[in-house]
């Protein structure tokens, strides 16, 4: 692509500075969207990545791009210096506050590291029909991002139950990996 001689040698922004909201940029519309909007831009972008690349790179870009805000996330919203419950308290305020989803812990094998947990009204996915697979691809990495930021270990989160597979709520299975 040819480069535009006016942006020539600025710095391109960062992910955070994208995020920057000011109450006087919307004073009329406030900062809440709908979660249809959220839902157009995401399954629209889906979609498109899928058609375009295939569905296990689409389903990669999802979990990257998840990381990379729940990465975000826990370095904005929440203490990384607290004790796990303590963490996870605070995690649920924040993500039930900003709409996400209501979370709850299963268990926690202290041991290996492991966390079940699950998410109820699940932005992304509450409401959808039964596809045979589960959907919630960015959430598992935004939940990665923020539990391998909290731990300093390399966490996968993998969902196991989806509205898309028939639940109710969405259940992930978070390990450190080897
Ligand atoms: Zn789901």
């Amino acid at each position: 692509m040819e480069e535009n001689i006016f942006l020539a040698g600025q710095k391109p922004i960062t992910f955070a500075e994208y995020l920057r909201y000011d109450k006087n940029c919307r004073n009329n519309l406030g900062a809440e969207v709908p979660v249809l909007v959220y839902r157009m831009l995401e399954f629209s972008l889906k979609e498109e990545l899928r058609q375009r690349y295939g569905k296990q790179e689409q389903i990669e870009i999802f979990r990257s791009a998840g990381k990379m805000a729940g990465e975000y996330f826990a370095q904005t919203y929440l203490n990384m210096d607290q004790p796990l419950d303590r963490f996870v308290g605070e995690l649920q305020t924040k993500m039930q506050e900003m709409k996400i989803g209501v979370l709850r812990i299963e268990d926690v094998d202290e041991a290996s590291g492991k966390i079940i947990l699950t998410v109820a009204e699940d932005a992304d996915c509450s409401g959808l029909p039964v596809l045979g697979e589960t959907v919630c691809n960015y959430d598992e990495g935004f939940i990665s991002g923020i539990l391998s930021l909290y731990s300093g270990k390399p966490y996968t989160a993998i969902e196991v139950d989806c509205w898309a597979t028939g639940d109710r709520v969405c259940r992930f299975h978070a390990t450190v990996e080897e």
